[in-house]
């Protein structure tokens, strides 16, 4: 197993819960990423939404099969990583044309209908009674999630690798720099000179995947910057909002489109509002060099102002002043869909680029099946494979 965020510690923790002998090695994340050199990850963070309002179908589906085992992974290694909130998604009204689909409203209620999760469809009125402190923009309508979570990805990460160790997965935190085919197996070695001998390799490498030299062909990836923006809550104000994935349009002109979260705790012992999403196309990344460069210099910190704007006008007289940035990158397949396949004879990919947290734990179950056997789910192996640059 290479790579240990929450894709790669989900697979571990299928295949070992099912008897299979596993190393997982990957890389802990660094103390201070403004000079960090190596690999990075999209998970290094507090929060992301877990809930259906999605698209394609297939991602809600992924996300409802891997949420209904999250409370028993809580419960089995005593780590709490799901925290309860309403996801609402919000949008101009129904005549309003929107640039992005994956704000289409009626997929996203068509797609909870067909999972037979119950949502909630607001009209504007409807949307301000329900949520009385929050100012979405005026005539925006909402859809509800009530049974949806924020993920904090370092803690599921955490479960999902308690988990596979206590089934008797080793753990070695190193980066594999190469690998080598031989005949009966492939050997992985690491950054500190340690081979790894294996039967088969599970590459869950994240965005990144086709900048590591480990696969002998580039997959077709669309990896981009992202940047996260934190405002820090003031001390003594009391912030009741639901995580809102956020479209928001004025005269025909988009204003904001991307996710505004809850409150959540961070390390620093204060609570942060989180928001990203905005400025995700601008930052194509094509290197490994180019992920470097954006890391070291914490993301976008140009996003700033925009978020600012959006948050005075959402939640006004909170009064936020104190804002950051922390960088993470994302990717999307030309397929809209995950890539879980075989590659050769040895070697599983697995790779989410925006949906990974709330998906993982399926897609790694998914990956460990095929790692192990043929494919055998419901929705067809073509589904999920793999396009080559
Ligand atoms: C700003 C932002 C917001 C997001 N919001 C959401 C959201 O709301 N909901 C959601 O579900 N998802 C969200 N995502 C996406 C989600 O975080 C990713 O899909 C998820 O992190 C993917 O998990 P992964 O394990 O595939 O990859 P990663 O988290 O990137 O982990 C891959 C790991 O592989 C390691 N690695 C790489 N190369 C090697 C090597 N050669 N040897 C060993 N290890 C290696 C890396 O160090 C890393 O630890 C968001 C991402 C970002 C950046």
């Amino acid at each position: 197993m290479v790579g240990a965020g929450p894709l790669g510690a989900a697979t571990a923790r299928h295949l070992a819960e099912a008897g299979h002998s596993v190393v997982i090695i990957g890389p802990a994340e660094p103390a201070d990423h403004r000079d960090h050199h190596g690999t990075w990850a999209g998970h290094y963070d507090q929060g992301r939404i877990a809930h259906v309002l999605e698209v394609p179908l297939i991602t809600a589906l992924l996300t409802r099969r891997a949420m209904s085992r999250f409370a028993a992974l809580e419960e089995a290694t005593g780590v709490r990583f799901a925290h309860p909130v309403d996801s609402v998604t919000v949008l101009p009204g129904p005549d309003v044309p929107i640039p992005a689909g994956w704000f289409d409203f009626d997929v996203l209620r068509g797609n909870a209908r067909d999972l037979g999760v119950p949502v909630d469809e607001l009209s504007a009125a409807e949307l301000a009674a329900r949520y009385p402190r929050v100012h979405y923009e005026p005539g925006h309508v909402g859809l509800v999630q009530d049974s949806a979570c924020i993920v904090d990805p370092r803690a599921l990460t955490t479960a999902e690798l308690t988990a596979a160790q206590h089934a008797g997965a080793q753990l070695v935190r190193a980066t594999v720099v190469e690998r080598i085919d031989e005949p009966g197996a492939v050997t992985l070695i690491d950054d500190a000179g340690t081979r790894h001998r294996a039967d088969q390799v599970v590459l869950a490498t994240g965005a990144a995947t086709g900048m590591t030299g480990l696969l002998d062909r580039r997959p077709e990836l669309h990896v981009f910057g992202a940047t996260a923006v934190l405002a820090r809550v003031p001390a003594g104000a009391a912030v009741d909002m639901p995580t809102s994935m956020y479209m928001k349009m004025r005269g025909g002109e988009r204003l904001f489109g991307g996710i505004v979260m809850s409150p959540r705790p961070y390390a620093d012992g204060h609570d942060y509002v989180k928001l990203s999403g905005a400025g995700l196309l601008n930052h194509p990344l094509t290197t490994a060099a180019d992920i470097g460069g954006f890391v070291r210099a914490s993301g976008d910190e140009s996003e700033i102002a925009e978020a600012a704007a959006v948050l005075t006008d959402l939640l006004p007289g909170i009064g936020f002043t104190e804002f950051s940035t922390i960088p993470g990158i994302v990717c999307a397949t030309p397929t809209g869909m995950p890539y879980i396949d075989r590659v050769d004879a040895r070697t599983v990919v697995a790779i989410e680029g925006e949906r990974g947290a709330m998906s993982g734990d399926e897609i790694g179950r998914l990956a460990a099946q095929l790692a192990t056997g043929p494919w055998r789910d419901t929705v067809p192996a073509e589904v999920f494979h793999i396009r080559w640059a």
